[in-house]
């Protein structure tokens, strides 16, 4: 009987994607100033680097990691009136949204695709997922090299 009830608990508590374990407890997230802090309460359909030129100037960084979850996955807790939005004139979908005290990058919702972007360095808590493949592989800084053998696709995601 004791071994049923332990068994019963771990199940409230976790629950599998095919290939990973997800909390279901709230992942914490916040920017550098603390301004603004979020938690993501549903799990992530996927951890991606993106190397395309917009994510890797927005970020300063080789490249984007991103996680993707549903629109409604991402709950403010403060801050969100610091949040201030970049929209590339151009560009069908990107948009860079950031701490306007402290430029963090932080969540944003894509009401367009229904979609919720996470940027994976904003967490505070270990979200579980991890990152699963690489996108825009053929926009990458001539100084990035890709060594970790995931798979790497020339441009777009075939899904998100
Ligand atoms: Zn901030
Ligand atoms: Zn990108």
């Amino acid at each position: 009987m004791q071994r049923e009830g332990s068994r019963a608990k771990r199940r409230r508590v976790r629950y599998r994607l095919p290939s990973e374990e997800v909390h279901v407890e709230p992942i914490r997230g916040s920017c550098l100033c603390g301004g603004v802090a979020f938690e993501l309460i549903s799990p992530p359909s996927s951890v991606t680097h993106c190397h395309c030129s917009r994510c890797r100037k927005a970020r300063g960084t080789a490249n984007a990691t991103n996680l993707v979850a549903g629109i409604d996955a991402v709950r403010f807790l403060r801050g969100e009136d610091l949040l201030t939005t970049f929209k590339v004139p151009d560009a069908k979908h990107f948009t860079h949204v950031f701490c306007r005290v402290c430029g963090s990058s932080m969540p944003r919702r894509d009401e367009g695709r229904g979609i919720a972007i996470v940027p994976m360095g904003s967490f505070d808590d270990d979200p579980g997922a991890r990152p699963g493949r690489h996108i825009f592989v053929d926009s990458k800084a001539p100084w990035d090299e890709i060594t970790d053998g995931l798979p790497c696709f020339p441009g777009p995601p075939p899904s998100i």
